[in-house]
């Protein structure tokens, strides 16, 4: 970044400092040259695209809004939304690009709303993956229910092919 007075190619971080929410960073800078100091905002930035094709700025608010209308009479705290919204959005920077789709910002909800509260993830993905039947609520509850199995027991009994 080139200093915006001498137009010097080269600047010296003085000082750093990330915002309350963790979002961005603000860097005092010095220029060698003329040694006057400016300072610059970094955000990561990260824009989801919907399936209509327009674009806006990831909104964790959003995410938070989206999954507490799933867990409406659940006994999730607000506490636990916001640790969610937040793992929501580490998941969808872990990825590194700077554009996501919208479908990847609900399949990134889904897993740590599962393991948040069975009910609402049930809601949520009737809603998101349009579930058009019983049927495909018998499917998934079957899934939850299989995972509920205890673990450390081989399912071999009664021999493979089973199903
Ligand atoms: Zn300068």
């Amino acid at each position: 970044m080139h200093c915006p007075f001498c137009r010097h190619t080269d600047s010296r971080v003085v000082d750093s400092r990330t915002s309350d929410d963790g979002c961005s960073i603000r860097r005092r800078r010095s220029c060698p040259t003329c040694g006057r100091r400016f300072t610059t905002v970094e955000t990561a930035s990260l824009t989801v695209v919907k399936r209509s094709g327009a674009t806006e700025p990831f909104s964790r608010e959003k995410v938070l809004v989206g999954v507490r209308k799933a867990c409406q009479g659940r006994p999730v705290s607000e506490d636990a939304l916001a640790v969610l919204s937040q793992r929501v959005e580490e998941a969808v920077r872990a990825t590194g690009s700077a554009e996501i789709d919208a479908h990847d910002v609900g399949l990134a909800i889904l897993g740590p709303l599962r393991e948040l509260d069975e009910v609402a993830y049930l809601r949520f993905a009737s809603v998101y993956r349009s579930f058009e039947s019983l049927a495909d609520f018998e499917a998934e509850i079957a899934l939850l229910r299989a995972e509920h199995e205890p673990t450390g027991r081989e399912p071999e009994a009664a021999g493979s092919g089973s199903g």
